[in-house]
C-alpha cells in the first residue's frame, strides 16, 4: 500500500481478539492497514515503538465534568483535554451539569460547543441533561447530536441541574425511547438518603452511612423496572455498591437494556483504607469496603459491568474543605482523568487481567457506549486514535504535574504502573506540552464523526 502518512510498527498491538505483533498504516487520519511486524508497509512518517511499549487504542473516557463555561476554575476545556491526552485518552464525552448554563437544551449545548471547539486537544463529545421541565428539549438535543440523556434522582450538588422524580423519569424515558436515545442515571435514590443518618465531620465510616448501598440497590432497581415498562434503553453510572450485580445481570437475561459502568476509584480503593478528614476520597456514591470493591471486579470478569471510565468531578481546592476534612461539606467528586488508565491497568494485572480486558473497558466498550463506533480500536477503517503505553514502567502521582486545573487527587503519592509514552489522534501526536501548542481535538456528534 502506497500513500500512506504514518506507519506504526509495534511487537504488541491491542486490538479486540487478542495482542498481536504488526504494522498499522495510517491515512487521512484512519487506520487503511493493519500487516503483520515485518511488512515493507512504508509511511512518509515511521515509527518503530520499543520493545517494552505497546500500541492500545486511545481511551474513551464517557464520563467526564469539564464545567466550561461556568465553573472553569474547577476544570476547563483546556485543562481537561490536555490532561485527557497526557493520560492516553483521545474521546472524552462532556457530562450536562457543573458547567453553567447545563446542557439542557439545543442554545445550551450551542454554548457549550462554542466553548469546547478551540480548546479542545482530543475529541469531545457532549451528554444532554433530563431535569423537569424539558422533555421537549430532548428531541430537539437528540437531534442536535447529544450521545444520550443523563438525570439524577436526588440532589445533583448543583441547584441549576435539579432531579427527576419517579414520574417524571418515566416521562422522559418514554420520550427518549421514542426516539431510541439512551438515558443514562445517577442512581442513587433520594428518600433513602433523606432517611440515613446525615454526613458531617470528618469520619469516613459516618459519610458512609449516610450514602448506604441501600439508596443505590433501590434506585437501580427503579431504573431497571422502568427501562422494561417503557423499553427505553438506559445505562447505570458509576455503580459503587455490588449488590446490584446480580439484579442488572437478571434483568439482561430477561432482555431489559441496561449497561452499567464503574470507575477507577471503586476499583481502587477502599473505606477502611480512607483516613478521616481526607475528603480528596469523598464521590457520591461513595467509595465502599474492599471485599465490595473485589465483588465489583467479579463484575468486569463477568461483563455484568461494561466499561470503566473516570467521572472526573473536580473542583477548587476550597470546596474540599481540607480546613475542617468535613465529609457533609466537601464537594463529591474525584479528580482523575489523567490518571484512570494506569490506575486501572494497576489493580486490573494484579487481579491477572490483561490490556485486551483494560481495551475493552476504557476504549472499545465506552465507544461502542455512546455510538461512536469507530473510536476505542484498533481496527482498519477507524480513527486512528492511540496510546503508546509501557505496561511495565511506573510512576508516583505528582499532581503538581498533573494537567488538571486543581491540583487535588486521591490518586496524589501513588504508585501506579503503566506509563503513558505519547497520544495519538487520527494519525497525529498531540503536542499538548506548549502554550503554542494548537488544540486538534473535534467536537463530535452522535452517529457522525
Ligand atoms: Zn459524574
Amino acid at each position: 500500500m502506497t500513500g500512506l502518512d504514518l506507519m506504526i510498527r509495534a511487537r504488541r498491538l491491542v486490538r479486540p481478539a487478542g495482542e498481536v505483533g504488526g504494522a498499522v498504516g495510517v491515512k487521512d487520519g484512519v487506520v487503511v492497514a493493519i500487516e503483520p511486524l515485518d511488512s515493507d508497509l512504508r509511511g512518509a512518517a515511521v515509527v518503530e515503538l520499543a520493545d517494552d511499549e505497546v500500541l492500545m487504542p486511545g481511551v474513551v473516557d464517557s464520563h467526564v465534568h469539564v464545567n466550561d463555561p461556568g465553573r472553569t476554575e474547577w476544570e476547563g476545556f483546556t485543562s481537561a483535554t490536555r490532561a485527557a491526552a497526557d493520560g492516553g485518552v483521545t474521546t472524552i464525552v462532556d457530562m450536562p451539569l457543573n458547567s453553567i448554563p447545563p446542557t439542557c437544551d439545543v442554545p445550551a449545548l450551542e454554548t457549550k460547543r462554542r466553548t469546547a471547539e478551540s480548546q479542545a486537544f482530543v475529541d469531545v463529545g457532549f451528554w444532554g441533561g433530563a431535569i423537569p421541565g424539558n422533555v421537549p428539549d430532548l428531541r430537539p438535543l437528540h437531534e442536535a447530536g447529544v450521545l444520550g440523556f443523563k438525570c439524577f434522582l436526588l440532589h445533583s450538588g448543583v441547584d441549576e441541574f435539579p432531579p427527576l422524580d419517579p414520574d417524571q423519569l418515566e416521562e422522559a424515558m418514554r420520550e427518549i425511547s421514542a426516539f431510541d436515545g439512551l438515558m443514562i442515571v445517577h442512581a442513587e435514590d433520594t428518600h433513602t438518603i433523606e432517611r440515613a443518618p446525615r454526613a458531617h465531620g470528618g469520619s469516613y465510616g459516618d459519610f458512609l452511612r449516610s450514602r448506604p448501598r441501600g439508596a443505590e440497590n433501590l434506585a437501580v432497581a427503579q431504573v431497571v423496572e422502568l427501562a422494561r415498562w417503557t423499553g427505553c434503553r438506559v445505562h447505570i453510572l458509576h455503580v459503587s455498591s455490588a449488590d446490584v450485580l446480580p439484579m442488572l445481570a437478571s434483568a439482561r437475561r430477561d432482555g431489559v437494556p441496561v449497561t452499567a459502568e464503574t470507575c477507577p476509584h471503586y476499583l481502587t480503593f477502599s473505606a477502611e483504607e480512607i483516613p478521616d478528614g481526607a475528603t480528596q476520597f469523598k464521590c457520591c456514591p461513595p467509595i465502599r469496603e474492599a471485599a465490595n470493591r473485589e465483588l465489583l471486579w467479579e463484575g468486569l470478569r463477568d461483563g455484568v459491568i461494561d466499561i470503566v471510565v473516570s467521572d472526573h468531578s473536580p473542583s477548587t481546592a476550597d470546596l474540599k474543605c481540607f480546613d475542617t476534612g468535613d465529609f457533609g461539606d466537601a464537594w463529591g467528586g474525584i479528580s482523575s482523568l489523567q490518571v484512570g488508565l494506569s490506575a486501572v491497568w494497576t489493580e486490573a494485572r494484579r487481579r491477572g487481567f490483561t490490556l485486551v480486558d483494560l481495551a475493552r473497558w476504557m476504549c472499545q466498550g465506552p465507544a461502542r457506549q455512546t455510538g461512536l463506533g469507530h473510536k476505542g480500536r484498533i481496527e482498519v477503517g477507524c480513527d486512528a486514535d492511540f496510546a503508546v503505553f509501557a505496561p511495565e514502567d511506573a510512576f508516583v502521582v505528582d499532581a503538581q504535574r498533573l494537567h488538571h486545573r486543581n491540583a487535588v487527587t486521591p490518586y496524589a503519592g501513588r504508585p501506579l504502573d503503566g506509563v503513558v509514552r505519547s497520544t495519538w489522534l487520527r494519525g497525529r501526536r498531540i503536542d499538548s506540552s506548549t502554550e503554542q501548542a494548537e488544540p486538534s481535538g473535534r467536537l463530535l456528534t452522535r452517529g457522525g464523526a
